[in-house]
């Protein structure tokens, strides 16, 4: 983490002025658990979406020792027209998650046309339109919490498939066997 030394001083002098009643302790940690908490708040806001992502697995996993989840770096490109997610399918793989599936969230998210360049997705995803790379990193994070990572133990080794009879897809966790609609 990183250090901001400057915000100490606002702290500690705003605490000094407001609270002049309190003895030095609880001033003193008063002071520490504002640090604290400022310092998570810009570390989460500084942190890039790789790094928020790692962060999100090892709080999920510190619980369940359950081993890391380390997801490939899309590889996006924009044309003026269209955008292209090239390596999407090494995505899907780590996360076993049904192409349709994704491709559905994605489109109803981006509110365009997402289409496969070719059957096999070795050649990745056509998203209509030029998509930021900014708007489409968060949506894996969405994609993940709701669909990959179990509700009840936060394990990510699960299943998701279609029930065509209730036209709804079922998720099923590896690890507490919870099973439910999403
Ligand atoms: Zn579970």
């Amino acid at each position: 983490m990183k250090n901001y030394p400057e915000l100490d001083n606002i702290a500690k002098s705003n605490i000094i002025k407001n609270y002049p009643e309190l003895d030095n302790i609880a001033k003193s940690n008063i002071i520490k658990k504002l640090i604290k908490t400022i310092y998570l708040n810009i570390y989460y806001i500084l942190m890039s979406f790789e790094e928020r992502l790692d962060q999100l697995y090892q709080e999920l996993h510190s619980e369940n020792n359950v081993e890391r989840l380390v997801l490939p770096n899309p590889n996006i490109e924009s044309t003026t027209t269209n955008t292209y997610w090239t390596n999407v399918k090494d995505f899907l793989k780590k996360v076993n998650r049904p192409p349709k599936h994704f491709i559905e969230f994605l489109a109803d998210q981006l509110g365009t046309e997402v289409s496969q360049k070719s059957s096999s997705l070795s050649q990745g995803l056509i998203l209509i339109g030029k998509q930021k790379r900014q708007k489409i990193l968060p949506l894996i994070e969405k994609y993940m919490k709701d669909y990959v990572v179990c509700k009840y133990c936060n394990c990510y080794k699960s299943k998701l498939k279609k029930d065509d009879t209730i036209r709804k897809y079922i998720f099923t966790c590896s690890n507490c066997k919870s099973s439910y609609s999403v």
